[in-house]
């Protein structure tokens, strides 16, 4: 169902419309694209459309009971000239191989997309960069200290757990059967997740900001006694809830800012064209500031949206808000100008 006409809201058959899938950080895709001055589209699941019109974010709307009819909606899409901007939801609802065919215009390459779903791919990714990575027990007869086990897909840290041995490991597993994991050292420190920005354009690169997680249960543990925990048999999860803004020691900076080159370097040798636009380096950071790389994410992550209103480092380069939802705008609306449309859709 359609609510609005592109003819009521003035479009042109020639106009663009910056469109995606209603969740995740699409509000702050939304408002990014109408302050560079597009239209907008908002895909969105039955029952959260007054949610969305709320906003005013959104100039038309298509309703869907589920993300994954997004495949049905390509002829309709491509036809209103609709620029697809993918986000968390996109890879979670979508099957790879449907998003792959779409015909409708799509910010990012969409190559990388199996890189970034593959866990075993992106350690290749990451090692060709050179950043230091948590250690993969190949078997749980290896494990040796802290263990964290993560399935495969982008399911936000559910299910994850924590062991520490084989017999521990096989009692947990249990309830998990037939899921595809790994076997992850379980690194101390801080968590930070880095955001870039990196133009095809310009070959430049951008830190747009940080954040941490708050995640259900692990960041309320605390709140209960260490006594009580154990006697309570609890143990930690991690389902993300939400994400909080952050500013790292301006030293860590120079470190950081050469890891995301080399990731765009390492990408380059993918598949040529490489990554660009927004991605996410998820990093803990020990005591003795070693920085691990245990994920990255090749698009916008959810962790911007504390800053739709630009962040302490955008606010360094340009001189209006500038959320990494505006600066994909701003990057399609500079392709358009300089008729390089090429370099931003794969
Ligand atoms: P959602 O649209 O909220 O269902 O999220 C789609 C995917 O992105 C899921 O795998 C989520 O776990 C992940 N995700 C959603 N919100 C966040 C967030 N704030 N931080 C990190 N990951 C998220
Ligand atoms: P993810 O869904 O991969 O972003 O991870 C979910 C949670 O697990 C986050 O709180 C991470 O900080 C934590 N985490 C993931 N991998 C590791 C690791 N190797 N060592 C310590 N914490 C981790």
């Amino acid at each position: 169902m359609i609510y609005t006409t592109r003819k009521e809201i003035g479009l042109k058959k020639s106009d663009y419309t910056i469109a995606t899938l209603a969740s995740h950080s699409s509000l702050q895709i939304l408002k990014g694209a109408k302050d560079e001055g597009f239209a907008t589209l908002a895909i969105v699941k039955r029952g959260s459309e007054r949610l969305y019109k709320s906003f005013n974010v959104a100039d038309e709307i298509i309703v869907v009971d589920d993300f994954s009819e997004l495949k049905d909606l390509d002829e309709q899409l491509s036809e209103r000239n609709a620029i697809l901007i993918p986000h968390g939801s996109f890879v979670a609802a979508c099957d790879l191989d449907d998003l792959k065919a779409l015909k409708t215009n799509y910010f990012g390459n969409r190559n990388i997309l199996t890189w970034e779903a593959d866990r075993i791919q992106q350690r290749k990714w990451l090692g060709k960069a050179d950043l230091l990575q948590p250690k993969i027990f190949k078997s749980p007869d290896d494990i040796e200290g802290p263990v964290i086990v993560k399935f495969f897909g982008a399911a936000g840290g559910k299910g994850y757990f924590l062991t520490h041995s084989k017999e521990d490991f096989e009692r947990k597993i249990a309830e998990h059967a037939g899921k595809e994991y790994i076997l992850q050292e379980y690194v101390v420190g801080t968590p930070v997740y880095v955001h870039f920005f990196h133009s095809s354009l310009t070959g430049e690169l951008e830190i747009m900001g940080f954040d941490k997680r708050y995640e259900s249960n692990v960041d309320s543990v605390g709140r209960v006694a260490a006594k009580e925990q154990i006697e309570l048999s609890i143990e930690t999860s991690y389902t993300i809830v939400g994400n909080m803004g952050l500013v790292v020691r301006e030293s860590l900076l120079p470190m950081i800012y050469a890891m995301g080159e080399r990731v765009i370097a390492a990408s380059k040798e993918i598949d040529g064209i490489g990554l660009f636009g927004p991605f996410c380096l998820e990093t803990i950071i020990t005591p003795d500031l070693k920085m691990y790389v245990f994920e990255i994410s090749a698009r916008i992550v959810a962790g911007t949206n504390p800053y739709i209103n630009g962040s302490p480092y955008t606010d360094l380069r340009y001189d209006v808000p500038m959320s990494t939802g505006r600066r994909i705008a701003r990057e399609i609306k500079h392709a358009i100008a300089s008729d390089e449309l090429e370099k931003v859709f794969q």
